[in-house]
Protein backbone atom coordinates (compact mmCIF):
# COMPACT_ATOMS: atom_id res chain seq x y z
CA UNK A 1 0.00 0.00 0.00
CA UNK A 2 2.77 2.42 0.99
CA UNK A 3 4.68 1.77 -2.11
CA UNK A 4 1.40 2.49 -4.13
CA UNK A 5 0.49 5.69 -2.75
CA UNK A 6 4.03 6.80 -2.85
CA UNK A 7 4.24 6.13 -6.47
CA UNK A 8 1.11 8.46 -6.97
CA UNK A 9 2.74 11.32 -5.60
CA UNK A 10 1.38 11.33 -1.87
CA UNK A 11 3.40 13.10 0.33
CA UNK A 12 1.22 12.16 3.87
CA UNK A 13 -0.07 9.04 4.08
CA UNK A 14 -2.28 7.43 6.84
CA UNK A 15 -3.04 3.99 7.48
CA UNK A 16 -6.60 3.29 8.55
CA UNK A 17 -7.23 0.02 8.81
CA UNK A 18 -10.88 -1.05 10.16
CA UNK A 19 -10.72 -0.88 14.55
CA UNK A 20 -6.97 -1.67 14.82
CA UNK A 21 -3.69 0.24 15.27
CA UNK A 22 -2.04 -3.30 13.95
CA UNK A 23 -0.47 -1.77 11.17
CA UNK A 24 0.91 1.28 12.25
CA UNK A 25 4.47 -0.26 13.02
CA UNK A 26 5.12 -1.43 9.59
CA UNK A 27 2.82 1.09 7.78
CA UNK A 28 5.45 3.66 9.50
CA UNK A 29 8.65 2.09 8.88
CA UNK A 30 7.68 1.87 4.98
CA UNK A 31 6.00 5.40 4.88
CA UNK A 32 9.82 6.52 6.34
CA UNK A 33 11.21 4.84 3.46
CA UNK A 34 9.67 6.33 0.91
CA UNK A 35 9.55 9.55 2.37
CA UNK A 36 5.93 10.50 2.77
CA UNK A 37 4.73 11.62 6.78
CA UNK A 38 2.95 9.15 8.18
CA UNK A 39 0.09 9.72 10.66
CA UNK A 40 -1.74 6.70 12.08
CA UNK A 41 -5.34 6.44 11.80
CA UNK A 42 -7.94 4.04 12.51
CA UNK A 43 -11.83 3.64 11.01
CA UNK A 44 -14.24 2.84 13.38
CA UNK A 45 -17.47 1.29 13.12
CA UNK A 46 -19.94 3.62 14.81
CA UNK A 47 -23.67 2.95 15.23
CA UNK A 48 -26.14 4.38 12.42
CA UNK A 49 -27.33 8.42 13.75
CA UNK A 50 -29.23 9.36 11.21
CA UNK A 51 -31.87 7.34 9.06
CA UNK A 52 -31.27 8.18 5.10
CA UNK A 53 -33.33 10.92 3.75
CA UNK A 54 -35.84 9.75 1.13
CA UNK A 55 -34.39 10.02 -2.42
CA UNK A 56 -30.93 10.31 -1.11
CA UNK A 57 -30.15 6.14 -1.60
CA UNK A 58 -29.95 5.41 -4.65
CA UNK A 59 -30.14 1.52 -6.47
CA UNK A 60 -26.34 1.06 -5.55
CA UNK A 61 -26.83 1.68 -1.96
CA UNK A 62 -28.58 -0.40 0.52
CA UNK A 63 -29.50 0.98 4.45
CA UNK A 64 -26.12 1.42 5.89
CA UNK A 65 -25.37 -0.83 9.45
CA UNK A 66 -22.86 1.51 10.88
CA UNK A 67 -21.10 4.55 10.28
CA UNK A 68 -17.65 5.09 10.14
CA UNK A 69 -15.66 7.38 11.83
CA UNK A 70 -11.62 8.13 10.59
CA UNK A 71 -9.66 9.00 13.95
CA UNK A 72 -6.40 10.53 12.72
CA UNK A 73 -3.22 11.26 15.32
CA UNK A 74 -0.40 13.55 13.96
CA UNK A 75 0.96 12.96 17.99
CA UNK A 76 -0.08 9.64 18.36
CA UNK A 77 -2.09 8.27 20.37
CA UNK A 78 -2.10 6.83 24.02
CA UNK A 79 -1.99 2.57 25.01
CA UNK A 80 -5.37 3.51 26.80
CA UNK A 81 -6.86 4.20 23.39
CA UNK A 82 -5.56 1.11 21.82
CA UNK A 83 -6.60 -1.08 24.38
CA UNK A 84 -10.10 0.56 24.00
CA UNK A 85 -9.81 -0.74 19.99
CA UNK A 86 -8.36 -4.21 20.69
CA UNK A 87 -11.63 -4.82 23.06
CA UNK A 88 -14.02 -3.81 19.84
CA UNK A 89 -12.07 -6.61 18.44
CA UNK A 90 -13.14 -8.95 20.52
CA UNK A 91 -16.57 -8.03 19.95
CA UNK A 92 -15.92 -9.04 16.46
CA UNK A 93 -14.85 -12.65 17.18
CA UNK A 94 -18.80 -13.47 18.33
CA UNK A 95 -20.05 -11.55 15.07
CA UNK A 96 -17.97 -13.42 12.72
CA UNK A 97 -19.53 -16.86 14.80
CA UNK A 98 -22.89 -15.81 13.90
CA UNK A 99 -22.30 -15.41 10.39
CA UNK A 100 -20.58 -18.58 9.80
CA UNK A 101 -23.40 -20.33 11.75
CA UNK A 102 -26.00 -19.02 8.92
CA UNK A 103 -23.81 -19.79 6.54
CA UNK A 104 -23.77 -23.30 7.81
CA UNK A 105 -27.56 -23.29 7.98
CA UNK A 106 -27.58 -22.61 4.30
CA UNK A 107 -24.73 -25.75 3.28
CA UNK A 108 -21.84 -23.38 3.41
CA UNK A 109 -18.76 -25.14 6.02
CA UNK A 110 -16.49 -22.78 7.17
CA UNK A 111 -14.36 -22.81 10.38
CA UNK A 112 -14.14 -19.75 12.51
CA UNK A 113 -9.75 -21.04 12.30
CA UNK A 114 -10.24 -20.71 8.67
CA UNK A 115 -11.31 -16.99 8.14
CA UNK A 116 -9.04 -16.07 11.44
CA UNK A 117 -5.98 -17.53 9.39
CA UNK A 118 -6.33 -14.89 6.85
CA UNK A 119 -7.30 -11.87 9.00
CA UNK A 120 -4.51 -10.12 10.11
CA UNK A 121 -6.00 -7.53 12.39
CA UNK A 122 -9.83 -7.54 12.83
CA UNK A 123 -11.44 -9.82 11.47
CA UNK A 124 -14.64 -8.68 9.22
CA UNK A 125 -16.69 -9.31 6.56
CA UNK A 126 -14.10 -9.29 3.50
CA UNK A 127 -12.19 -11.86 4.92
CA UNK A 128 -15.17 -14.30 5.15
CA UNK A 129 -16.03 -13.55 1.22
CA UNK A 130 -11.74 -14.43 0.73
CA UNK A 131 -12.46 -17.90 2.39
CA UNK A 132 -15.81 -18.44 0.87
CA UNK A 133 -14.30 -17.37 -2.66
CA UNK A 134 -11.31 -19.57 -2.52
CA UNK A 135 -13.66 -22.72 -1.19
CA UNK A 136 -15.86 -21.62 -4.27
CA UNK A 137 -18.46 -21.52 -2.63
CA UNK A 138 -19.11 -18.04 -4.91
CA UNK A 139 -17.44 -16.56 -8.22
CA UNK A 140 -16.48 -13.40 -7.17
CA UNK A 141 -15.65 -11.82 -4.16
CA UNK A 142 -18.62 -9.31 -4.33
CA UNK A 143 -20.66 -11.91 -4.81
CA UNK A 144 -20.57 -12.97 -1.16
CA UNK A 145 -21.74 -9.40 -0.04
CA UNK A 146 -24.73 -9.49 -2.83
CA UNK A 147 -26.02 -13.19 -1.95
CA UNK A 148 -25.24 -13.63 1.55
CA UNK A 149 -23.14 -11.25 3.85
CA UNK A 150 -24.17 -7.81 2.59
CA UNK A 151 -26.46 -5.77 5.35
CA UNK A 152 -29.92 -7.13 4.08
CA UNK A 153 -27.69 -10.25 3.24
CA UNK A 154 -29.45 -14.15 4.82
CA UNK A 155 -26.28 -14.41 6.77
CA UNK A 156 -25.14 -10.97 8.03
CA UNK A 157 -25.00 -10.54 11.71
CA UNK A 158 -24.72 -7.44 13.21
CA UNK A 159 -22.60 -6.66 16.44
CA UNK A 160 -22.78 -4.06 19.31
CA UNK A 161 -21.26 -0.08 18.36
CA UNK A 162 -19.78 2.26 19.73
CA UNK A 163 -22.30 5.59 19.19
CA UNK A 164 -20.40 8.52 17.19
CA UNK A 165 -20.36 10.97 20.14
CA UNK A 166 -18.96 9.06 22.53
CA UNK A 167 -16.44 8.00 19.89
CA UNK A 168 -15.51 11.79 18.91
CA UNK A 169 -15.09 12.79 22.56
CA UNK A 170 -12.28 9.56 22.96
CA UNK A 171 -10.36 10.64 19.76
CA UNK A 172 -10.85 14.50 21.03
CA UNK A 173 -9.18 13.23 24.41
CA UNK A 174 -6.46 12.05 22.16
CA UNK A 175 -5.89 15.19 20.42
CA UNK A 176 -6.91 13.35 17.59
CA UNK A 177 -8.72 14.80 14.10
CA UNK A 178 -12.09 13.08 13.37
CA UNK A 179 -13.24 12.93 10.09
CA UNK A 180 -16.95 11.21 8.32
CA UNK A 181 -15.54 7.88 5.84
CA UNK A 182 -17.37 8.33 2.69
CA UNK A 183 -20.88 9.87 3.22
CA UNK A 184 -22.40 9.30 0.33
CA UNK A 185 -23.21 5.46 1.72
CA UNK A 186 -24.78 6.96 4.59
CA UNK A 187 -27.54 8.74 2.09
CA UNK A 188 -27.66 12.10 4.23
CA UNK A 189 -27.91 15.78 1.76
CA UNK A 190 -24.63 17.25 2.02
CA UNK A 191 -26.72 20.48 3.93
CA UNK A 192 -27.92 18.21 7.09
CA UNK A 193 -24.75 16.02 6.66
CA UNK A 194 -22.86 18.85 7.51
CA UNK A 195 -25.24 20.34 10.23
CA UNK A 196 -24.81 17.03 11.88
CA UNK A 197 -21.24 17.33 11.37
CA UNK A 198 -20.84 20.31 13.07
CA UNK A 199 -22.95 19.98 15.77
CA UNK A 200 -21.20 16.89 17.13
CA UNK A 201 -17.83 18.57 16.61
CA UNK A 202 -16.14 16.47 14.02
CA UNK A 203 -13.67 17.83 12.35
CA UNK A 204 -13.57 17.11 9.15
CA UNK A 205 -15.35 15.04 6.15
CA UNK A 206 -13.94 12.43 4.01
CA UNK A 207 -14.93 14.73 0.28
CA UNK A 208 -12.79 12.53 -1.67
CA UNK A 209 -13.58 8.96 -2.33
CA UNK A 210 -14.16 7.35 -5.06
CA UNK A 211 -17.99 6.76 -4.69
CA UNK A 212 -18.66 10.56 -4.61
CA UNK A 213 -19.62 11.90 -7.93
CA UNK A 214 -18.06 15.33 -8.66
CA UNK A 215 -21.09 17.53 -7.40
CA UNK A 216 -21.23 15.51 -4.10
CA UNK A 217 -17.47 16.33 -3.42
CA UNK A 218 -17.72 19.72 -4.53
CA UNK A 219 -20.97 19.84 -2.11
CA UNK A 220 -18.98 18.44 1.10
CA UNK A 221 -15.77 20.50 0.29
CA UNK A 222 -18.18 23.55 1.20
CA UNK A 223 -20.11 22.25 4.34
CA UNK A 224 -18.23 24.32 6.58
CA UNK A 225 -15.46 21.53 7.28
CA UNK A 226 -12.12 20.78 6.42
CA UNK A 227 -12.01 17.81 4.10
CA UNK A 228 -9.85 14.74 4.37
CA UNK A 229 -8.90 12.34 1.36
CA UNK A 230 -9.20 8.54 1.12
CA UNK A 231 -8.50 5.98 -0.60
CA UNK A 232 -10.46 2.87 0.92
CA UNK A 233 -8.44 -0.08 0.05
CA UNK A 234 -9.16 -2.96 1.48
CA UNK A 235 -5.93 -4.88 0.33
CA UNK A 236 -4.13 -5.38 -2.86
CA UNK A 237 -6.47 -7.14 -4.91
CA UNK A 238 -9.97 -4.13 -4.17
CA UNK A 239 -9.73 -0.59 -4.88
CA UNK A 240 -5.93 -0.64 -5.15
CA UNK A 241 -4.50 2.55 -5.96
CA UNK A 242 -4.54 4.99 -3.46
CA UNK A 243 -3.51 9.10 -4.43
CA UNK A 244 -5.06 8.93 -7.44
CA UNK A 245 -6.97 12.56 -6.82
CA UNK A 246 -5.52 16.23 -6.80
CA UNK A 247 -6.59 17.08 -3.21
CA UNK A 248 -6.84 21.15 -3.14
CA UNK A 249 -4.72 22.14 0.13
CA UNK A 250 -7.44 25.14 -0.11
CA UNK A 251 -9.83 22.62 1.69
CA UNK A 252 -7.10 19.83 3.23
CA UNK A 253 -7.24 19.96 6.79
CA UNK A 254 -3.92 21.33 7.72
CA UNK A 255 -2.89 18.27 9.29
CA UNK A 256 -2.69 16.31 6.14
CA UNK A 257 -0.50 19.08 4.36
CA UNK A 258 2.51 18.34 3.38
ZN1 LIG B 1 -15.51 2.53 5.69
Amino acid sequence: MAERAAKNGVKVWSLTDHDTAAGWDEAREEANRLGMRFIPGVEITCEVPLLPEENMLDAHQSNPSSWHLLAYFPEGCSHGFIEWLDAMKEARIPRMEGMIQRLSEHGMEISLEEVMAIADGAVGRPHLARVMLEKGMIDTFQEAFDLWIGDEGPAFSPRPLPKIPDVVNKIRSENGISSLAHPYYYGISPKNLGNYLISQKIDAVEAFHRSHSDSLRWALMNIGLPITVGGDSHGTEHNPSPGKMLAPLTHLHSAFHP
